[in-house]
C-alpha cells in the first residue's frame, strides 16, 4: 500500500467515524425546553407550602433537590431552603384532589411564572420562579411505590429546571411513568442537559 493511499484511507475512516458521531449525540441528551431559570441554578431559593400540606412530602421533596445537586456528575445547581415565598425560585405545593373535582390520575405538575407572578410557558421564555404542584391523592395511593414518589419528585424538579419529558428513553428521569420509566433517579442523560443549560 502506497503511503498516499494509506493517507486516503485513514481520512476516509476518520470521516466515517466523525459522521456517526453527531448521530449519537443528538440522542444522548435529555430533551429540554428551551428556556431556563434566568438567574441560573447557583442559588435557587426553595419553600415548602406547609399549609397547603406540603410537608407531607418533605422528605421526597429535600431529596429530590439533593439528588439534582448531588446526582454523581458536577453541575452547578445549589438549592436553598426558606421559611418564607417572598422571592423564592422554587415552591411545593400539595393540591387536594378534591380542588380539582375530584378523579385526578396525574400524580405531580410543574409551572413557570415571571418575578412579577405572570405564568410562563417554559418553550418561550426564561422563568424567575417554578411552583412544583404534587397531587395529595394520587401521592397518597398504595399502587405508588415510596421510590417511585421520590422518581417523580426528582422528575418535576427537572421540569423546574427547564428538563422536557424524554418518553424515548426509559433510562432518563425525565421519561414519564406511564411511558415505562426504570430509573427513578437523575441519570448522566438528565445531567448533560443540566450542563447544556447552564
Ligand atoms: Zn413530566
Amino acid at each position: 500500500m502506497t503511503q498516499k493511499l494509506r493517507r486516503l484511507l485513514f481520512a476516509f475512516l476518520t470521516a466515517a467515524v466523525l459522521a456517526l458521531v453527531p448521530a449519537t449525540s443528538a440522542h444522548a441528551m435529555t430533551p429540554v425546553f428551551g428556556h431556563r431559570y434566568q438567574n441560573g441554578v447557583g442559588n435557587v431559593v426553595a419553600w415548602i407550602n406547609y399549609s397547603s400540606g406540603a410537608g407531607n412530602w418533605q422528605w421526597y421533596i429535600t431529596n429530590a433537590t439533593n439528588n439534582w445537586m448531588y446526582p454523581g456528575w458536577s453541575n452547578p445547581i445549589y438549592v436553598n431552603y426558606v421559611s418564607s415565598n417572598v422571592g423564592s425560585n422554587l415552591d411545593f405545593h400539595s393540591n387536594n384532589d378534591a380542588y380539582f373535582g375530584g378523579g385526578m390520575t396525574i400524580i405531580a405538575w410543574t409551572t413557570f411564572f415571571s418575578s412579577t407572578g405572570a405564568p410562563l410557558d417554559p418553550t418561550l421564555s426564561d422563568w424567575y420562579y417554578a411552583e412544583v404542584h404534587i397531587n395529595n391523592d394520587v401521592y397518597s395511593s398504595p399502587s405508588i411505590s415510596n421510590d417511585m414518589a421520590l422518581g417523580t419528585t426528582i422528575h418535576e424538579v427537572g421540569h423546574a429546571l427547564g428538563l422536557a419529558h424524554y418518553n424515548s428513553n426509559p433510562y432518563s428521569i425525565m421519561c414519564q411513568t406511564s411511558y415505562g420509566r426504570v430509573v427513578q433517579r437523575v441519570q448522566q442523560v438528565d445531567n448533560d442537559s443540566i450542563l447544556y443549560l447552564y
